[in-house]
């Protein structure tokens, strides 16, 4: 097959934000591929259709493809004049090496009504093209194969099979976010879920050098290589969180620390975000999973900036979750043993329900801006590129 014809859910798409949709779509569609043989990516009447140049690789392109955000499903293809003759020489070319007993034959002209037959008089026309050459016989119901024929104004595109693409919306369309990422199962989950609506994500790692070892570290860059398929180019800033820790420590109480740590984060993650032209902070925080995350915690954390925090994984639970990871690819990685840094300098029993009262009281002995600056200073980026540069 020589051409990857790619649909969208179009039905979900205002008038207005369609041709957005679609010209992201494109090109995040020649990133997917970039390295395969695509000689030109056209936007068609209601699809977008790939031009191999090379007949061998529709399969590796669909296996790109169906991963592209935005993408319904999508169809190694032959290409056709609009002729009959022209129609049949590639039906014959499309089933060429397919053995079956049973095949209908599913013709749309829906995107280019002009055309002298109907779709049911194609499928008839087409139909008994195929009786002649093949001792098939037609099931219209559960047959073993289908002939899709697509008719666009100019040409046709024929098939056999559509693979199911991952839907959501094309990454870029829907703006930039702050990623906080831990090395653990859940924040990977939730970043990939803001990119399948759209969101290109800049990832924030907090760790606890000098104090800690490098794992954390090192798992978040593995998980941030694996998120970049999904969005081609990733940013990750590395930020030494061990000091601020440290001074933490020094001047408050053990049940509110992991509370000031991640008020503390998402401070310095609202001042990242603002050099990213970022809107909103995203954390993997699902209610109730452990003690830090009742909905009085997370209104605490909350509190600390103005940025909107989104929880894409909020009403899930663990096992769910632990199966979208695996989904993605991520959970082998997060799962092994790692010394996060919030567990640096915490008491057994943290405070589950603190209020803002408490912890404002605990964060008056705390010199906050100098922390926070530090923070941002320190933090270093590293930058991810899909596919990598060879
Ligand atoms: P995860 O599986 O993502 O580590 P978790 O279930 O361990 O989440 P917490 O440790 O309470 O939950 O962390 C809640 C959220 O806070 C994380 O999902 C992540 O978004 C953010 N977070 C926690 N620790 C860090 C860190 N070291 N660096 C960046 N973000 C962090
Ligand atoms: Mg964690």
């Amino acid at each position: 097959m020589t051409a990857l014809v790619v649909h969208y859910h179009e039905i979900a798409l205002k008038a207005r934000n369609r041709p957005l949709f679609v010209n992201q779509l494109v090109l995040n569609l020649g990133r997917a591929t970039a390295g395969l043989p695509v000689r030109r990516i056209r936007k068609l009447p209601g699809r977008v259709v790939l031009e191999l140049s090379e007949e061998g690789s529709a399969g590796a392109a669909a296996d790109r493809v169906r991963q592209v955000f935005g993408v319904a499903n999508c169809s190694p293809a032959y290409r056709s004049s609009l002729t009959l003759d022209a129609l049949q020489e590639t039906a014959e070319k499309v089933l060429t090496g397919q053995s079956f007993q049973t095949f209908r034959v599913t013709a749309r002209r829906g995107a280019y009504k002009a055309f002298p037959l109907t779709s049911q008089q194609l499928n008839e026309v087409l139909g008994s093209f195929v009786l002649q050459r093949y001792s098939a016989r037609v099931d219209l119901k559960n047959p073993e194969l289908t002939l899709f024929v697509e008719i666009l104004p100019r040409e046709a595109f024929l098939y056999l099979e559509k693979v199911p693409g991952v839907g959501g919306l094309p990454v870029g369309v829907g703006g930039r976010v702050i990623a906080l990422v831990s090395g653990g199962i859940d924040s990977p989950v939730a970043a990939y879920r803001m990119m399948r609506r759209g969101c290109l994500v800049t990832f924030v790692h907090f760790h606890g050098a000098p104090f800690l070892d490098r794992r954390t570290q090192e798992k978040t860059r593995e998980i941030v290589k694996l998120l970049t398929r999904f969005q081609y180019a990733s940013r990750l800033y590395m930020v030494p969180f061990g000091e601020v820790q440290q001074e933490v420590v020094l001047n408050t109480r053990g049940p509110y620390r992991v509370l000031l740590y991640r008020r503390l984060m998402a401070r310095i993650a609202e001042h990242l975000a603002s050099l990213e032209g970022a809107g909103a902070l995203v954390t993997g925080e699902s209610l109730g999973q452990v003690a830090s995350q009742t909905l009085e915690n997370l209104t605490v954390i909350e509190e600390a900036v103005t940025l909107p925090i989104l929880r894409p994984l909020v009403g899930m639970d663990k096992a769910e979750i632990s199966e979208q990871a695996r989904g993605i690819e991520t959970y082998e990685i997060s799962i092994q043993p790692d010394q996060d840094c919030c567990t640096l300098f915490v008491p057994r029993h943290p405070a589950t329900r603190a209020t803002i009262e408490e912890i404002g009281r605990a964060e008056l002995t705390l010199d906050i801006d100098r922390l926070v600056k530090m923070g941002v200073e320190r933090a270093e980026l590293e930058v991810f590129a899909f596919p990598e540069a060879p």
